[in-house]
């Protein structure tokens, strides 16, 4: 083939290092033959979306599952669409989920040996690869305006023909050295054109790694590869970058399968080996009876900031993915229930062809589970962690009382079945609040509309009086519970329910009515958890100092 040495130093004088100086400075990663290789590349373009971070943990799993390595590159050739906060979000967002990456972009600059991570950072490198290209007469300039463009597309039109810059309506592909020199001396703009090869009339064909066999039409435009600005387009800039950084295998949105045409003819014709790709329908959720996909505009639960604001903890997440990935998870987990996640491998073959269905409610049932199995140490980190970005009133209070917060979120949790009632770190400021004596206090709700009908305020309260007569902190469950059919007997009710149900006409109430009471008087709350356990939490001088108050408490109104 003929070298266009000329054009090439016409276009990128500044352009010295050969294409050789660049590869050397990415040695092939030293891995194990099966080790993958994997990459999550964002555009800075807005929030990530669940089915992104979806992708995202795939392609972690894929990775770390293997030996080999995770990373995060930062796709922002088109800063027109840049969105302002969006690397910032990305990050946070995967350090919320705990999906580690070996390298890339973080919140304190880089890290890695085949940055730079940012594709900002890279133009030099591209245009090294662009002026290559222009030498082997692989790719051209092209001068045309909008208008002409325009033309092009009114003429294709009228003649029936499929528009586009392809073929013979590529005008500038032609251009000798002094036609572009011309163009140049007017102080023309252009852009750089990738010569197509490749015919509508072939095939290319690829084996999905989730979709299996595909067949598609050949890509025939001369598509742009550097603006005129001198940037390079996303396809190029992701040719080069998933080479250089020794990408394996590439797990995407499926949205991105069309333009696989285009991903083959530049991995060929930069003359590199290509990863492996796999596309992802887009995950989706119920709206009433039926499945749709998710609006990232329309939708708060598209974004991952809704998952973070709300709570949910990073393995219940993680959890619920495991269980999309792949339908085996779920026995394999029922064989394994304490094994971490990390001992099931994924296999992209096995996957769904269709986009799985988001199912809130499950996610809620894992989370709950996830949440009863961590111990009150991990949770009270976790909830801290949360509260510190998302609840400054519960951060302080909980960081203040750390001791008294580990205890009442160990409450019911030392059992065969331990309580499940949180399936996120936002339920637990409203479910713990009368814990701490300001949010006690505070509490303006008219305990005595809550009482039972058996113990109205003047009998609830002299039934608290004659408990705190007895009332002895030390007492073991047992004992406590003989106190309070002690109190009930004193007051004609029964000691038991069981008593009660066979002769209801015998008695004022039962056992359970004096357990409302003072569970209504310490919390003004009717469900709270065990109430033994409640007591032991809370302490003596709360207790006491609460039962007293109750005492004292005149109706509201
Ligand atoms: N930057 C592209 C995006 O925003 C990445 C596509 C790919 O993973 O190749 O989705």
């Amino acid at each position: 083939m003929m070298k266009n040495t000329g054009l090439a130093n016409l276009l990128f004088p500044d352009v010295h290092l050969s294409r050789k100086d660049i590869i050397a400075k990415y040695p092939a990663r030293q891995l194990n033959g099966a080790a993958k290789v994997t990459r999550f590349a964002p555009s800075p373009t807005g929030f990530l979306t669940i089915g992104g971070l979806y992708a995202t943990f795939i392609s972690e799993r894929l990775a770390h599952q293997s030996g080999g390595v995770f990373y995060l590159r930062i796709e922002d050739t088109d800063k027109k669409r840049e969105v302002e906060g969006s690397i910032e979000g990305i990050v946070q967002a995967l350090d919320y989920f705990g999906i580690h990456y070996d390298e890339g972009v973080t919140s304190a600059g880089e890290t890695g040996d085949y940055g730079p991570y940012k594709q900002s950072d890279r133009a030099e490198i591209y245009r090294v690869f662009i002026k290559h290209l222009v030498e082997q007469n692989l790719a051209y300039p092209c001068f045309c305006d909008t208008e002409t463009l325009q033309d092009i597309r009114n003429a294709q039109q009228s003649h029936n023909e499929m528009t586009g810059y392809y073929g013979k309506w590529a005008i500038h592909r032609s251009f000798t050295l002094e036609q572009v020199q011309e163009e140049l001396a007017k102080g023309k703009p252009f852009v750089v054109r990738l010569k197509s090869p490749d015919s509508l009339e072939h095939k290319i064909r690829y084996t999905d790694l989730v979709k299996g066999d595909i067949e598609l039409p050949e890509n025939d435009q001369d598509i742009v590869i550097m603006k005129a600005d001198g940037i390079p387009t996303y396809h190029f800039a992701h040719a080069v970058d998933d080479f250089l950084m020794g990408t394996t295998h590439v797990i995407r949105g499926d949205e991105w399968l069309s333009s696989i045409p285009i991903h083959v003819q530049l991995f060929e014709m930069l003359g590199f080996k290509r990863p492996e790709y796999g596309h992802l329908a887009p995950i989706m959720k119920m709206d009433g009876q039926s499945k749709r996909k998710f609006s990232k505009r329309k939708d708060p639960d598209a974004a991952v900031h809704y998952y973070q604001q709300e709570g949910y903890p990073r393995e219940a997440i993680t959890e619920y993915f495991m269980t999309l990935v792949n339908s085996n998870y779920e026995e394999w987990r029922m064989q394994h229930p304490t094994e971490p996640f990390s001992s099931f491998s994924i296999d992209t073959s096995k996957m769904n062809v269709s986009g799985p269905l988001f199912d809130m409610d499950k996610l809620h049932d894992i989370s709950k589970n996830v949440i009863a199995q961590m111990n009150e140490a991990e949770v009270f980190e976790q909830v801290a962690k949360w509260a510190q970005m998302y609840h400054s009133e519960l951060y302080q209070q909980i960081i203040n009382q750390r001791e008294y917060t580990v205890r009442i979120l160990g409450i019911g949790k030392d059992t065969v079945k331990p309580r499940k009632d949180f399936a996120k770190w936002s339920d637990i400021p409203a479910a713990i609040a009368y814990f701490f004596d300001e949010a006690y206090e505070a509490d303006a709700c008219d305990v005595s509309e809550s009482l039972p009908a058996a113990a109205p305020l003047p009998i609830a309260q002299q039934i608290v009086q004659a408990y705190l007569e007895i009332y002895n902190t030390p007492d073991d469950r047992e004992i406590w519970f003989d106190k309070m059919k002690q109190v009930a007997d004193q007051f004609g009710f029964a000691k038991d329910t069981k008593a009660y149900k066979k002769q209801p006409e015998h008695y004022k109430g039962h056992v359970g009515d004096v357990a409302m009471v003072l569970r209504l008087a310490l919390s003004k709350r009717a469900h709270t958890p065990d109430l033994y356990d409640m007591m032991q939490v809370m302490g003596e001088s709360r207790v006491r100092s609460r039962l007293s108050l109750f005492t004292h408490m005149v109706r509201n109104g």
